[in-house]
């Protein structure tokens, strides 16, 4: 059973060393995550909102863990109008003073730990593994970007031909707008909140709707390592605050990670005004694709294939939707894959030893309920789990396709598609990439097969951002295998790589006659 074993590996990222994973420190962890408080109260941490609070339920089984003022639509204009006026204030702090506060708050994710592994659980479901992996991820997204900081933000020599003294400096642009989604409500919350702050902007922080409490937990982290708390703005709010927030005229940039739809809305509207052209830094969805030989090690594709398809419940955008297998393995493959499927279980996240917890919330339940309700109808259902009737739980399935150009949307929770494939010359593959990338996604990719040939195949004729070949598709780590893809899923530049800031950052050249 391949999720809970990662919970005794020991970190591959962790830039202090620090060893989340050992099994010894397994029950301290626990009693880390007992001791939280279990009712939390969040408002946006500047201006007064008009709105009555909103009760938080845990997707687990419907409790009350909370309530969240959301931010109206005077609040988020009043926070957008002080970032503005603060920035270059900020801006203007020594690029060794933004980097250290930047590394405490990434010491204080790792010590508070046990506060956000219990609200990541209780918030969005997330098993313990995975909430452990999530605050890996902050932390090593806060190093990595205030280390890019420091290297971009020094000014730089270019000396040539004019014989004149030219230097390069790179600055912030103002203040950046980060919306975040719910399937990752601190690591890519504290991941976009932390390059716009190091790059030297002001950020306007507006987490997912489901999400507030965790997201407001980090906040309050930034602010405590010495971030002014005028220039970070926790905004919780609806769509409407989100689309308040991109069409302000203060608005210098927008990172954004959600769904495709969002994504070009949100760009419309940047390109509908006249004043400054904004950049838009944009993540989104993927129908994600594994292809399968016969010369695979169906082990280790079964092993794969779990992690990939139904860890997080399959809630990341790097998930796998759609397994294809090559005709003659494909029975065999299938077997093994419903009798490794079977032994998942399926329940409380907050007991260690859970593979797969509930999706977001009863709206996420009910839009998967009613996909699998149809494809039960057409006889597609290969293999369907059973999960707890209460909470917001979906059992992992496993569906069939006729052709792997069939699957056009991306299915957001522990739902795998196959299809079969048949090979029988080198061009066979690159046919299926073309079938698969018909979708128009670019998110990612795998590969399982032991010829080199179809390795390089592979690596030329894909259009995914994030390849695999003879691994799982998910848990890119941070500074060695930047994330993030390319024409529906997404602008680039690939967070958690070296391009990322540079976004975040003007240039400015300055040229002296000396
Ligand atoms: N970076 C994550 C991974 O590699 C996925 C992020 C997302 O779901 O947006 O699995």
């Amino acid at each position: 059973l391949p999720f809970p074993a990662d919970l005794y590996r020991p970190l591959r990222t962790n830039s202090k060393g620090v060893e989340f994973g050992d099994r010894d420190a397994l029950a301290e962890l626990l009693a880390e995550r007992d001791a939280a408080p279990a009712i939390l109260h969040a408002a946006p941490s500047s201006g007064r909102s008009a709105r009555p609070p909103r009760e938080l339920r845990s997707p687990i089984d419907s409790s009350l863990i909370g309530s969240v003022v959301e931010a109206d639509v005077e609040t988020a204009r009043a926070a957008m109008a002080t970032a503005a006026r603060v920035f270059s204030a900020w801006e203007a702090t020594a690029i060794e003073a933004r980097v250290a506060i930047l590394e405490r708050a990434a010491d204080l994710v790792e010590t508070r730990r046990g506060a956000l592994i219990a609200l990541l659980q209780s918030e969005s479901g997330k098993t313990l593994d995975d909430a452990l992996a999530e605050i890996r991820e902050a932390a090593d997204l806060i190093r990595y970007y205030a280390e890019q900081a420091r290297r971009l933000c020094a000014e730089e020599n270019l000396p040539g031909p004019t014989g004149e003294d030219n230097r390069l400096r790179r600055r912030g642009r103002g203040v950046f707008v980060c919306i975040s989604p719910w399937n990752f409500p601190l690591a890519i919350f504290l991941g976009q909140v932390a390059a716009a702050l190091a790059a030297g902007n002001s950020a306007i922080a507006k987490p997912a709707e489901q999400t507030p409490l965790v997201a407001r937990e980090a906040v309050a982290l930034l602010h405590e390592a010495g971030v002014p708390h005028g220039a970070l703005h926790y905004i919780p709010g609806d769509g409407a605050v989100g689309s308040a927030l991109v069409a302000d005229p203060h608005v210098a940039g927008v990172v954004f990670t959600g769904s495709s739809e969002t994504a070009q809305s949100i760009n419309r509207t940047l390109a509908a005004s006249n004043g400054p052209i904004v950049p838009l830094i944009a993540e989104t969805g993927g129908v994600n694709s594994m292809i399968v030989d016969s010369t695979a090690l169906l082990e280790q594709v079964v092993d794969d294939v779990l992690a990939s398809a139904f860890r997080s419940a399959g809630q990341r955008c790097s998930a796998l939707r759609l397994l294809c297998l090559q005709e003659d393995i494909a029975e065999d493959a299938l077997a093994m894959l419903i009798g490794a499927t079977k032994e998942l279980r399926i329940g409380d996240p907050r007991d260690p030893s859970t593979h797969i917890g509930p999706v977001i919330d009863s709206a996420a339940r009910a839009r998967l309920c009613d996909y699998l309700t149809e494809r039960r109808a057409q006889g597609r259902v290969l293999y369907a789990g059973e999960a707890p009737q209460s909470g917001s739980f979906v059992a992992p399935h496993i569906i069939r396709l006729d052709r792997a150009g069939d699957l056009r949307e991306e299915i957001f929770g522990p739902v795998l598609h196959i299809a079969k494939w048949r090979a029988e010359n080198e061009k066979d593959l690159s046919t299926l990439i073309d079938e698969i990338s018909a979708n128009g996604f670019g998110l990612t990719m795998g590969l399982h097969t032991r010829i080199e040939a179809r390795m390089r195949i592979f690596a030329e004729a894909t259009p995914a951002g994030n390849l695999y070949v003879n691994r799982n598709m998910i848990g890119a780590v941070v500074g060695s295998q930047p994330f993030g893809g390319s024409r529906m899923s997404g602008t680039g530049p690939k967070a958690g790589g070296p391009d990322y800031l540079r976004r975040f950052l003007r240039e400015e050249t300055v040229t002296i006659n000396t």
